[in-house]
């Protein structure tokens, strides 16, 4: 894993400055820039070969395969925006760039409240902040369309992100009650942990968890929590 992430950002370091002037790959199209495509293509499921650099016709398939995922014209070939977009959804799914990206100030912006489907983003929900990042990776996942390997990756990762926080949150609860009521939360959180344990990874699992998650964020942050920025100067 730490080779690998080496080897990427070495890539990344190398591709990034030249993205810009970098032409759209296509069949034909040969070199480092197509052999990292292969690699990433490949690590999703969209791809069952070796990367070799040369974009033939089954790079060419994979990628009308990555293009029915995400639900646009399946050209075959793509463009800065749409590595751009692989990449991220690369990251997103392998976690390999974790902890790293956007600044807070720009995340507030993308996730801007709390724990909550009743806002508006472009899906209809409001995401928490708090809990963006889970939502970022869950926000990849178009079952319809995803190879399994990709869908193990991005409802292993979300699964994963939400235990961490349910658990990070139950503690935080029974540390905010008085000594007399902290079994209370101590019960809850052992609840949530035999349900878990009823779970296989999976689709299922993700959606599941993703309920618990939420409706704990809510209840703990929610009351701090203001709505949209926009609501809250208008009130
Ligand atoms: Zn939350």
């Amino acid at each position: 894993m730490f080779k690998k992430m080496i080897s990427l950002l070495l890539v990344l370091l190398l591709l990034l400055p030249a993205a810009s002037a970098m032409a759209e790959l296509k069949r034909g199209s040969r070199g480092q820039e197509v052999k990292t495509l292969q690699e990433m293509l490949i690590e999703l499921g969209f791809l069952n070969d070796k990367a070799d650099g040369i974009f033939g016709k089954k790079t060419e398939a994979a990628v009308k395969a990555l293009q029915k995922y995400w639900g646009v014209n399946t050209t075959g070939r793509l463009d800065d925006d749409d590595l751009m977009a692989l990449y991220d959804l690369y990251f997103l799914a392998t976690g390999v760039m974790e902890g790293d990206g956007l600044d807070e100030e720009e995340l507030r912006e993308i996730y801007p409240a709390y724990c909550s489907w009743e806002g508006k983003d472009e899906w209809g929900g409001v995401y928490c902040f708090r809990h963006q990042e889970e939502c970022q990776v869950s926000g990849q996942l178009m079952p319809e369309n995803a190879p399994k390997k990709l869908e193990e990756l991005l409802t292993g990762r979300v699964c994963a992100l939400w235990e961490r926080d349910i658990f990070a949150m139950y503690e935080e609860w029974e540390d905010s009650l008085p000594e007399e009521d902290r079994h209370i939360a101590r019960e809850q959180r052992a609840l949530f942990e035999t349900a878990l344990k009823e779970y296989k990874p999976g689709l299922e699992k993700m959606l599941w968890i993703e309920a618990q998650g939420i409706d704990l964020c809510f209840d703990l942050h929610g009351a701090e929590a203001q709505p949209l920025e926009e609501e809250a100067s208008g009130a």
